[in-house]
């Protein structure tokens, strides 16, 4: 029987040599393959600044907090994400406001219903790039920038994708295992200027003005602590595993879109599976999340490709039906959330495997095993 996983890494000797020598060198602590994967990673990206971290999640927090939203701030969030991205929110003490998906084809986080959200006391927006199919930043950023927002997107779906990180303020990457690129745990948050990047450099390492590796240049022997700070550093192992998978992210992606565009090609027989968005859409292939019929038992379906050897998922339960934000939740106008696409789609979505290292015969013999567990 075949196996196939969802989204395994794709690693190989490049990455081993890679981490031999990080040994070799003997400096494990952030140093000159962090800042160097910084530079290759933002300039792929067109944009100036790039402050590696250790996971996307520490980028969001950063994020909020180097505009400093804070308590009594509201930042809109779609529910249809990872929960990093509302819980970004919770860390600057802000509350995530959450905000329904466009329609069930096209399961971003909808620009009319955002605007419809906004109040007073608004202070930011953070968009999710779902399933690596890219959203258009352009709107958003009149909209941000129309109330004094500030913009954020959760880019951890579509790390090498051209336009991700152009409109908004910052862009948060995620380098983790089963990300386009993999650092194991990792992030990267790209900024457009020198200031923000500064003061976000203070921060991922305890608002201290100098770092261990320029302490032991000889540059400096004492520091000061200037700001709030936080543990966020990238250390050197990773730095390391970056810049070899920065490598080959382009061609990965590229083939992650083929495979998508393979199964979307398959799976147009049976006409009760769904596919959001359509072949036309840029995107970079990041999970393959198609829609099954409303009367389909999905636990059923998933247990069913499992006994073929095929992992599936779910991306994504909604963030708004977890208990923790529930308890903690206040609503709006009095009430707990109501987001009926967003709750019809996390009801019938199913993630199917998707990863660089897969071959077509994979992709029909996935889509065998959903046709027969379907029928
Ligand atoms: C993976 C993921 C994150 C968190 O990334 P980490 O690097 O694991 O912190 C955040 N948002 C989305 C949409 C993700 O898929």
């Amino acid at each position: 029987m075949r196996r196939i996983e969802l989204s395994p890494p794709v690693l190989g000797k490049a990455e081993k040599d890679a981490l031999l020598s990080v040994i070799d060198d003997n400096w494990l602590a952030m140093g000159k393959r962090v800042s160097t994967l910084e530079q290759e990673f933002s300039s792929l990206h067109g944009i100036e600044h790039g402050i590696a971290v250790n996971s996307c999640t520490a980028a969001l927090h950063l994020a909020l907090a180097v505009y400093d939203i804070g308590p009594g701030d509201e930042v809109l969030v779609p529910s249809l994400s990872f929960v990093a991205t509302a819980n970004a929110a919770r860390y600057v003490g802000a509350t995530p406001v959450f905000v329904d998906i466009e329609d069930m084809l096209r399961p971003h986080m909808s620009l009319d219903k955002a605007r419809a959200a906004i109040t007073p006391r608004t202070k930011a927006i953070i968009t999710m790039h779902y399933g690596g199919y890219l959203m258009d930043m352009r709107p958003w950023r009149e909209l941000a920038d129309a109330h004094g927002l500030v913009l954020v997107e959760d880019a951890a779906h579509v790390a090498g994708m051209e336009g991700a990180g152009v409109y908004s303020h910052a862009s948060a990457f995620s380098f983790y295992s089963n990300k386009n690129m993999t650092t194991g745990e990792g992030g990267l948050l790209l900024v457009h200027d020198s200031d923000t990047d500064s003061r976000l450099r203070l921060m991922r390492s305890h608002g201290m003005t100098s770092t261990t590796l320029t302490r032991d240049q000889g540059h400096a022997f004492d520091y000061d602590v200037v700001d709030t700070g936080f543990n966020y550093r990238l250390d050197e192992l990773r730095g390391a595993v970056g810049l070899e998978q920065l490598k080959g992210l382009m061609e990965r992606n590229r083939r992650r879109v083929e495979l998508a565009g393979i199964y979307r090609e398959s799976l147009a027989g049976n006409e009760r599976v769904r596919i959001p968005f359509d072949a036309s859409w840029q995107q970079c292939g990041h999970i393959m999340p198609v829609l099954l019929p409303e009367s389909a038992d999905r636990h059923r379906v998933m247990v069913q490709l499992r006994e073929q050897g095929v992992q599936s998922s779910i991306h994504y339960r909604p963030i708004h039906t977890f208990s923790q934000f529930r308890k903690q939740g206040v609503g709006q106008n009095g009430k707990w959330y109501a987001l009926p696409i967003t709750e019809a789609y996390g009801m019938r979505t199913m993630t199917l495997p998707l990863h660089a290292g897969m071959t077509s015969e994979d992709v029909e013999y996935v889509v065998e095993s959903l046709n027969k567990a379907l029928s």
